[in-house]
């Protein structure tokens, strides 16, 4: 961030009065800019055994398939977002149920929030951000070509779950890089 998007002076970054770490700070209109994590929502959708995938067709990570997830918008709920990126990548309708993964990616200032979700209809087809997009049994899950370590986590905790009969809630920490393109 360079110049104030309230007035239009450079701002400087520094720690203001009371705060414990440095943000960008206008000092012509006393403006301070915290810049927070981001919140991305998105959905594991089941028609019977088999979820809905798709394979990015937009950085980072194109080529490489991932659940149907996106960044919040403002003005929605996290359930609303998770449908809403079902429906913009995939064409798919989804009713969406619990909350599964809530992963904290601290690296990144990023929150993943994956709902379970049912899909209501399976004729599902590539937006504008997917290449393809597929149902998925387990066995057939692109294990090596998947986008994000977050993805990776949220689809085993999904199967541990489904094997166990039990659906739960997973609060996790993850750290993990995303590997090399074409690793
Ligand atoms: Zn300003």
């Amino acid at each position: 961030m360079n110049f104030c998007s309230n007035c239009a002076a450079p701002v400087v970054q520094r720690i203001p009065a009371g705060d414990d770490r440095p943000r960008y700070v206008c000092d012509s209109c006393d403006t301070v800019f915290y810049h927070n994590p981001k919140i991305i929502a998105g959905c594991i959708a089941e028609w019977g055994d088999r979820i809905l995938l798709c394979r990015r067709a937009i950085e980072p990570r194109s080529g490489a398939w991932t659940l149907p997830a996106g960044f919040m918008e403002n003005g929605e709920s996290t359930p609303d977002a998770a449908a809403r990126e079902a429906m913009e990548e995939a064409c798919a309708r989804v009713e969406v149920g619990a909350l599964h993964c809530y992963f904290s990616i601290p690296r990144i200032s990023q929150v993943y929030v994956i709902f379970l979700a049912r899909l209501l209809d399976p004729a599902v087809a590539a937006g504008p951000e997917s290449l393809e997009v597929g149902l998925f049994d387990e066995a057939s899950i692109p294990w090596d070509e998947l986008a994000f370590p977050s993805i990776e986590r949220a689809l085993e905790r999904y199967f541990e779950d489904r094997r166990r009969g039990q659906f739960g809630t997973h609060v996790e920490e993850i750290h993990r890089r995303a590997p090399p393109r074409g690793a």
